[in-house]
């Protein structure tokens, strides 16, 4: 719920077809309108680094007030912002319905398509964009692409930093060496019988952190899905376009969207279930696509049976009772929840997922890791992530649990890293890549 607003915040879909939406004049013009409530108003001040940019920008400026202010120096506000949508979710007041009309984060994505559109994208942002092309190569060659990206290897890190801009202690995501949809093709679930939801049938979205770089959550979801007796598919048409989306490329995005879309159209005609197994792919999904694409009905209709993993294992246990076997696990957990969790407006599914198992001793930390996806391994913005993520980093390692998990994989990762830095002689807590696997581990598996 938002602070200050008893209404569900309702989004607008995003006019990119049009030229309006490129017209830098009308840009700026709404820039300054939308930036000067935000200077009033200063409810975002401890969100993320936009507002902390925007704010000192305001302050220092001759009169103190925006009009004072060169647009040229938006830029920076601009760039801070990783899309994460707590400022829409969670502060503001003044989003659709209320008659201010405001959305931050799709202004930011409209400043950055317009500077797409104009300038285009540098080869290094494009090339840590296509998550999939990237995927389906390293998975190949994974010992190599392992051996490359790790922190550790200052000369082949050195290399990779400077030719994709990447923050040298950032830690990146490993290569798996068999891509998720290999993996369950190679040795389907085994269904039980007689399981509660054996009626149910869900594609596994397998995204492409998912399918190429870790694939526990999904080997985990498809462990828990067929104890309780769905039947399950994995696919990985298309990446889901967040990383592009991060870079103001909204038509490639909507190609992506129209292409996994259709993939999906027959599966959901002959009732199944979609399951996205990362937050970021299930907000697109769910939310993004259909306000880039709101005619396309493969793609409303996809929205429409799209769940994120955590839900979609919740809605089993409140409609047809999990199956029996979960034991306690030892060592409590700090769970994050992640942003694009909290922007999907579904409640803490994760938490709820997590209190399936027995004696489970959980604290809950619903603060942004900071990370944003490639944004949080750039150059600089490693360090600005580690600043924003600092706040969850510290009660997750106060929370004194064996085990932290965060539903987004990479804001674990992150917050792994914060938690690490911190001064401490307490054992540090084990790092799991989403709830699922925690569930999967106390059903014994
Ligand atoms: S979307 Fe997130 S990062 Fe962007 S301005 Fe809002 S709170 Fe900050
Ligand atoms: S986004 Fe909304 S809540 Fe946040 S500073 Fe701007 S006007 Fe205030």
């Amino acid at each position: 719920m938002r602070e200050g607003s008893l209404e569900a915040p309702t989004r607008h879909p995003i006019d990119w077809q049009s030229a309006d939406y490129y017209d830098e004049a009308k840009l700026d013009a709404e820039m300054r309108r939308v930036l000067d409530i935000c200077h009033g108003c200063r409810r975002c001040f401890n969100l993320c680094d936009s507002f902390p940019r925007l704010f000192d920008l305001v302050d220092n400026s001759k009169n103190g007030e925006l009009d004072t202010v060169d647009s040229k120096d938006f830029k920076p506000v601009v760039d801070a912002c990783t899309l994460c949508d707590m400022c829409y979710m969670t502060k503001c007041p003044y989003v659709p319905p209320h008659e201010f009309n405001l959305d931050f984060p799709h202004l930011m994505l409209r400043y950055r398509a317009v500077e797409a559109n104009r300038d285009g994208v540098k080869l290094k942002d494009r090339a840590l964009a296509a998550t999939d092309f990237n995927g389906g190569i390293a998975t190949v060659v994974s010992g190599l692409a392992n051996w490359a990206t790790d922190a550790d290897n200052k000369a082949a890190r050195g290399v990779l930093n400077s030719l994709l801009g990447l923050n040298p202690e950032a830690a990146l995501p490993k290569y798996a060496g068999k891509t998720l949809e290999a993996e369950a093709q190679a040795n389907p679930p085994q269904r039980a019988e007689n399981a509660p939801a054996k009626g149910r049938k869900a594609i596994v979205y397998a995204t492409c952190y998912g399918n190429f770089n870790d694939t526990s959550i999904g080997k985990a979801a498809l462990a828990v899905l067929a104890r309780n007796g769905v039947e399950t598919k994995v696919l990985h048409p298309h990446c889901c376009g967040m990383p592009k989306l991060e870079q103001g490329l909204i038509g490639e995005v909507a190609d992506s969207a129209k292409l996994v879309a259709e993939s999906f159209a027959p599966y959901i005609a002959e009732g199944w279930d979609i399951v996205a197994l990362v937050p970021s792919c299930a907000l697109m999904l769910k939310f993004e696509w259909p306000l880039i694409l709101p005619r396309d009905e493969n793609v409303k209709r996809l929205a429409a049976a799209t769940f994120d993993l955590s839900e979609y294992v919740v809605d089993i246990a409140r409609k047809e009772g999990l199956a029996e076997g979960l034991k306690p696990l030892d060592g409590g957990v700090a769970f994050h929840v992640s942003c694009h969790s909290r922007a999907q407006n579904m409640g803490q599914k994760g938490a709820d997922l997590l209190r399936l198992a027995p004696q489970m001793d959980l604290t809950v930390i619903e603060r942004c890791s900071g990370h944003g996806g490639a944004w949080g391994c750039k150059g600089s913005n490693f360090e600005t992530a580690l600043k924003v993520g600092k706040p969850a980093a510290r009660q997750i390692a106060g929370a004194g649990k064996k085990y932290m998990v965060s539903e987004c994989p990479l804001a674990g990762m992150h917050l792994a890293q914060g938690v690490e830095r911190m001064e401490s002689d307490a054992p540090k807590p084990e790092l799991v890549s989403h709830p699922i696997e925690l569930l999967a581990r106390a059903y014994g598996e």
